[in-house]
């Protein structure tokens, strides 16, 4: 196994974790029915994208 030579500072280890927070993915509001979705994605409540039905829509029973 390999061994790291020395200690890594709490600076270095701390500039290391500066990239690793989480972002929020991107919501936007679905031109069709308003709901929010992720853009660039069919729209998760009405099926649509680019103003059109793209995906079948489960009917609430
Ligand atoms: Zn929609």
């Amino acid at each position: 196994m390999a061994v790291p030579k020395s200690k890594i500072s709490k600076s270095r280890r701390d500039q290391r974790r500066s990239h690793d927070a989480l972002k929020a993915s991107a919501y936007g509001e679905c031109p069709n029915c308003g709901e929010l979705k992720r853009p660039h994605h069919v729209c998760g409540s009405c099926g649509y994208y680019d103003g059109r039905e793209v995906a079948e829509t489960e009917g609430v029973v």
